[in-house]
């Protein structure tokens, strides 16, 4: 049966590795991509100013993205990554305050164990609290007692003290969720728990050495010249369903593409749109009820980088504390300081303006690395994703639709679809290869 058409819609990290997965099984695969580019929110652009090619936003990966790496092998791309099998986090707050966490060793239980025991911001009390942890990730219980929870309260429930919300699961829980622990649905957390302790090497963080244009469109963008139809500045309209299946995809300009399968991979908000709104209604309800969350990259190019920055810390990585820059990522010729979410996370963001947000975390970095308090600064530049990822709230993650839909063609691909993971790649290249296995099982 292989050879069969599939039409995948939207052209970012779920749609690249549905048409990689289902072009490399055989099947006749057309991707659509309404922009000039491919990539969706994983873009790299060029900055006249400085000359320097950035991402949108600083991209880190885990050891245990599974499916993202799958897809990476489908298109034969080598990537260049730096990282550690073990998880190294360096922390920072104003006035000099420095720490290190280390989980080193082959189990990961013991190994966070020991990186807690030497973690010195904590107190003893602290340490003791961390004890629950393996409990629930043990417990059969779990998943039923965190049903329509956040992480804030689950954190009390486990009697995470404040020092610990402080030094240890804030600046995670920002970096892996893009937001507050109130915004977190507790068993999406639980999720991401069990699979950074499922084995050696899935905590590691993992940073590209290459740029997201690099590290996944063009290669990409090789492997489709070989294997797939591609269609970049074309928009799909909307879907044409007829008796319970899709029939056709009509796209700007009037053409139709006719299939066997579909894949809907464009962003939540782009979903309801990709149909007639009677279809909408009778076969899709709730999605609407998704809220985004925005992330900030504020770059920064100092008049020169201090010898060897990029290589300090974790790879240049490193989280700042009671701040209002989250992480902090030095590069070669820059730094990029990152806030999540900040209409979540930042009192008074919507006042404070974007000049002034830029200024205060020039400041903060000043205040956490002396080095720089004597250097000028080149170029600061701004940069607002809004609708970076859904915000991973109950309430908002509740929506999430299935990966197979009413509609016995259609599949919905996407970060914002119920794989049970954050908005993150990962999520993006599992929801892919959730609906690649879901089309391969009808033959
Ligand atoms: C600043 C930033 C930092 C991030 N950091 C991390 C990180 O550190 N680690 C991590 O794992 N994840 C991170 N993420 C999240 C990650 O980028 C996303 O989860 C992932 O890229 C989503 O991919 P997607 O394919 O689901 O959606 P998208 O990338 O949004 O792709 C959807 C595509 O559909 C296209 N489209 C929409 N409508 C139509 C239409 N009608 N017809 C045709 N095409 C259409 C769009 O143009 C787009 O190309 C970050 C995101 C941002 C913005």
């Amino acid at each position: 049966m292989r050879g069969e058409r599939v039409t995948v819609v939207g052209g970012g990290l779920a749609g690249m590795s549905a048409s990689a997965f289902l072009g490399s099984n055989g099947y006749d695969v057309t991707l659509i991509e309404s922009t000039h580019k491919l990539g969706g929110r994983t873009f790299s652009f060029y900055d006249e100013e400085t000359g320097l090619t950035l991402d949108n936003g600083q991209h880190i990966l885990a050891g245990w993205y599974d499916n993202a790496f799958e897809f990476l092998k489908t298109i034969g791309k080598e990537p260049k990554f730096r990282s550690n099998p073990n998880l190294e986090v360096y922390f920072r707050e104003p006035g000099g305050g420095h720490y290190e966490f280390k989980a080193k060793g082959d189990n990961p239980f013991i190994a966070v164990a020991k990186g807690f025991i030497d973690y010195h911001p904590l107190t003893l009390i602290d340490k003791y609290h961390l004890l629950s942890l393996r409990e629930l990730i043990e417990l059969d219980i779990a998943e039923r007692l965190l049903r329509g929870k956040n992480l804030s309260w689950l954190l009390d429930h486990l009697k995470q003290t404040e020092n610990l919300k402080k030094y240890f699961w804030e600046p995670f829980v920002f970096a892996v969720f893009n937001t507050s622990p109130e915004y977190v649905d507790a068993s999406i957390f639980l999720n991401v728990l069990v699979k950074s302790f499922d084995k050696f090497g899935s905590m590691s963080l993992i940073i590209p050495d290459e740029t997201l244009d690099e590290l996944f469109v063009a290669p990409f963008e090789k492997y489709a010249a070989k294997n797939i139809n591609l269609m970049k500045n074309t928009k799909a309209l909307n879907f044409k369903v007829s008796s319970g299946r899709v029939e056709s995809v009509m796209l700007e300009g009037g053409a139709e593409i006719e299939s066997d399968y579909f894949i809907s991979a464009v962003p939540f908000h782009s979903f309801p749109g990709l149909f007639k709104e009677d279809d909408y209604r009778k076969y899709f309800h709730g999605v609407e009820g998704l809220k985004p969350a925005s992330i900030v990259s504020i770059f920064i190019v100092p008049e020169k980088m201090p010898e060897g920055f990029n290589n300090r810390f974790y790879h240049g990585m490193i989280g700042l504390l009671g701040t209002k820059a989250h992480w902090i990522f030095f590069k070669k010729d820059y730094i990029c300081a990152v806030i999540s979410a900040p209409e979540y996370t930042v009192d008074g963001y919507d006042e404070i303006g974007n000049d002034a947000l830029c200024d205060t975390v020039v400041s903060e970095i000043r205040d956490c690395f002396p080095e720089f308090r004597d250097i000028g600064i080149r170029r600061v530049k701004y940069f607002r994703e809004k609708r970076a990822t859904f915000l991973p709230s109950v309430e908002s993650a509740g929506c999430r639709p299935d990966n197979s839909s009413g509609l016995s063609n259609l599949f919905i691909a996407g970060d914002w679809t119920n794989t049970g993971l954050p908005a993150t790649i990962e999520g993006a290249a599992t929801s892919a290869r959730k609906c690649s296995e879901l089309i391969m099982k009808k033959n």
